[in-house]
Parts: C-alpha cells; structure tokens; sequence
C-alpha cells in the first residue's frame, strides 16, 4: 500500500513500470508519451508544475477549462465542503440543494429565454445530451422523423457517439463503422481569409448551403443545427462576419433547432460570458462544461428554452411519469455543483470576463507578429483564443506542431498540438508580459524545427 501524501514529486518518481503500462491514456500517443513522460505533479495561478520541480507556463487553461487561474482556494474550500457535507446524492427522483442553485446560477449567465439547465459530467455527455433532446423535442411535437442532426466538417462536439457523428473531424469519425446518420456544412477555412485578425471577411455564404442541404433532405427530417460559435479543437475557427447570424436565420426560416456547443467557448473564453452574446445569436440550445468550474471537477450543462422544456413537461400524461428519460449517476454531484457555485463566483467577483476582453487586442497583436516566420502559414484568433496554422511536412501530418511542443516544454511552456496547429488559450489571469514570453519562446522554436 502506497502512502497517500501531497508530495506529488514523490510519487511520480515511485511509478513503476507496471504503473505506466497500466494507464491507457486519453488521445494520446501512448509510446511516445512513455519514451519522453511529462508528468504535471502541481499547479498553481498560471503555471504547473512537473515532476522535476519547473514550472511550465499553462498556454492553455489546462484544456481550456482552467480559465481562471488554478488553485484557487474558494474553489477548493467549496469542493472540500461538500465532500464532507454531502459526498453523493443520487440525482434521480431525489436531489440536493446545490443542484437548484447552480442552475439559477448558470441561467443568469446564459442568453436570455434559456431558462432550463440540465447537468452532465462533460462536454461530450453535454453534446449527446443536446442531440436527445432535439430529436425527442420534435418527436414530443408529434414529428419524430424530424431527426437528423447537420453539423460541420471540422466541427468538434466530443467523443460520444453523436458528437463523433455530429462533429467533422474526419480522422475522430474513422474507424468506428456506423454513426448516426447526419449531414455536414463545410467548414469555414478560406484560402483568401488567411491571417484574418478576429472575424474573417469572407465566408458568410457558406451559411447558405444550410439552404440547398435543407432543400436536398427537406426541413421536415431535419431537428437540428449543431455549430461551435468558433470551433476550437480544429485549431480556432473563427466564424466570418455574418455566418452565425445568417445560419440562425436560414433554421428559423424552417422550424430547425439551432444548438451552440459552446463547451470550449463558455463562461468567457471568447471576452463575452458566451459566443452567442456576443455574436448576438440566441440559439435553442446551448451547451457547456469545462470553465464552469474552472476545470476542478467534471461538469457539463445543456440549458434549453421553455419551449423545448415544456415540450417535454406537456407530453408526459402522469405525474409520476419521467419526462425525459435521459441522465447520469453523476449528473448534478453535489463536488461539481460546490465547485460550479464557487467557479462562478469567481469569475463574476474578479470581473474575469471583462479582463479576457481587455487582454483580446494585445493578444492578437503579439500572436500575428509572427507573421512571415517559416512555417507559419495561417494565424488566427478570437478573444483569448489563438492558434498558428503550421505548414503540414509532406507524409507526416501533425509531426512539425509535436515538435513545437514538445520543444517549448523544454522551455517551459506546456502548449497544445492538434491536427497542423499549435494552439493558444491562456488563463485569464495572464499578464502582458506572459504573453510576450509565450510569443517570444515560439517564435524561437517554430523557425529552427525542419
Ligand atoms: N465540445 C467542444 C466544443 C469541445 O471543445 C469539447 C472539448 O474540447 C467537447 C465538446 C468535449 O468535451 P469533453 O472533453 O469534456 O467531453
């Protein structure tokens, strides 16, 4: 039996062998990551720390979760606190109190008319969520062949089966045999927008083959859209001006669901609380996870408008029926909604939303002065969201990125790599002069790779 302690040091340098094989890690590539390990053993404001006791500059917010700084002590009060208060309370049928005050509390963040909020543990379990209840919405209305989802190529909702199937990134969707049948929009990466600085210039048409798959399918087997407001995990995305609003307009034209997968996007990242606020479009549905409680325990929400939730109220002819046969042994646990009251809290008491705004132009400032450095050719970015599009090595896609990364850890900095882009999305919390370091150190590296 080992010792539980919090020298996290010293039991990264006790792991076995047969603890590093044991551990099949999440998209990763487990070989490489065996050969070259890069334990975090603690963290702390903007940096973690490894296992040989350096410190590494969080580029990222964790996975764009920890957007508000980690280690931050009301947080962790609050999770302790429930942990003793109340470790677990089922969720069906039964409750607890923090349940019904995070929702409210979520509500008076999200758009207005999306009133009703429903817990899961992850943006993956928010993004299947969101895809039930629009086709049960529309088979509660009485036109269950309303129920095919349209996503978009590059798009990104998670690992579940309907976000694999709603999302585009080819590479997720191969290799699983059948998903669930869905149509996809394309992408919005255009050739002429490249070093756009925010939202492109071009590209608000792309919206209108919403129309003509729309004509090709008919609306009336159509449920829903599922978009990012920007997609992140394809390498920042930035929508073009006027695509999001032409999109909402074309589904309203035809009684089709508009749903925001704003999992990365939520609670800040892009300078406003959501992408919808501001970009001015309130879909039907809206999802959410990671910053909610800022990373420290696993959490998601779908929160929908009362026309979809009575959907569901007004079908279901007992009292004691279930209206919505869908959720999880660990939807609204009670250490998740402690650390959502405490994250959310934070956030608005720090004015954390308005500080990411602030922080946006010199942002993108730093990022596109490395524009013209071999390698790099696309830059683009949205509040505090920003990646580098490096050039693909032929015959070893997504090699020249590992390398920058695996490059700027030696140099103190974890960063995020993912298809041909290196991606940039730090805390809050940053300072100017961080964000210099980061431009700084990469514009080092990303040159002098092959
Ligand atoms: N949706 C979006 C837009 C995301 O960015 C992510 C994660 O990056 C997910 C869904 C999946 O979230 P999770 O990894 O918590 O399942």
């Amino acid at each position: 039996q080992r010792p539980v302690s919090s020298d996290w040091r010293a039991r990264a340098e006790r792991l076995s062998d047969a603890d590093m094989e044991a551990f099949w890690m999440p998209f990763t590539s487990n070989r490489e990551f065996k050969s070259k390990r890069r334990l975090l053993v603690g963290a702390a404001g903007c940096y973690y720390t490894a296992e040989d006791g350096s410190k590494k500059y969080d580029t990222l917010s964790g996975l764009w979760c920890a957007s508000f700084g980690h280690g931050r002590p009301e947080i962790a009060e609050a999770i302790a606190e429930a942990a003793r208060t109340l470790d677990y309370a089922p969720p069906f049928q039964y409750a607890h109190p923090l349940g019904f005050e995070l929702a409210n509390r979520v509500k008076q963040f999200t758009p207005a008319g999306l009133d009703h909020v429903f817990f899961t543990n992850s943006g993956s379990e928010s993004a299947d969520t969101a895809i039930k209840i629009a086709k049960g919405y529309w088979a509660r209305r009485g036109r269950p062949e309303k129920n095919r989802l349209i996503g978009r190529v590059k798009g990104y909702h998670g690992v579940n089966v309907g976000g694999t199937s709603v999302g585009g990134i080819e590479p997720n969707r191969a290799g699983f045999g059948e998903l669930m049948a869905t149509g996809h929009l394309p992408h919005t990466l255009l050739e002429e927008n490249r070093f756009s600085r925010g939202c492109p210039e071009h590209g608000a048409d792309l919206a209108d083959v919403l129309e003509q798959q729309i004509q090709d399918a008919g609306a009336e087997t159509i449920a829903a859209v599922m978009v990012e407001p920007m997609s992140g995990s394809a390498g920042v995305i930035v929508p073009p001006k006027g695509y999001l609003e032409r999109l909402a307009a074309i589904c309203r034209k035809h009684d089709i669901l508009l749903i925001f997968d704003e999992v990365l996007t939520g609670f800040g990242r892009l300078g406003a609380t959501f992408g919808a606020e501001l970009f001015g479009v309130t879909p039907d549905i809206l999802t959410m996870a990671k910053n909610i409680t800022n990373g420290s325990v696993p959490m998601g929400a779908v929160a929908v408008t009362d026309a979809i939730h009575d959907a569901f109220m007004e079908t279901s002819p007992l009292e004691y029926d279930v209206e919505f046969r869908h959720g999880y042994t660990y939807s609204a646990h009670p250490l998740a909604c402690a650390a959502g009251l405490a994250a959310l809290d934070v956030m608005e008491r720090d004015g954390l939303v308005a500080r990411a705004a602030e922080l946006a132009p010199y942002f993108e400032d730093q990022l596109h002065n490395l524009k013209g450095l071999k390698h790099i050719v696309d830059i683009r970015n949205l509040g505090l969201a920003g990646a580098f599009q490096i050039e693909a090595l032929p015959g070893e896609p997504g090699k020249r990125p590992w390398q920058i990364a695996m490059a700027a850890w030696d140099r103190g900095l974890y960063v995020r790599f993912g298809g041909d882009t290196v991606q940039l999305g730090p805390p809050f919390i940053a300072e100017k002069a961080d964000i210099d370091h980061i431009c700084n150190v990469l514009a080092d590296i990303i040159p002098s790779i092959d």
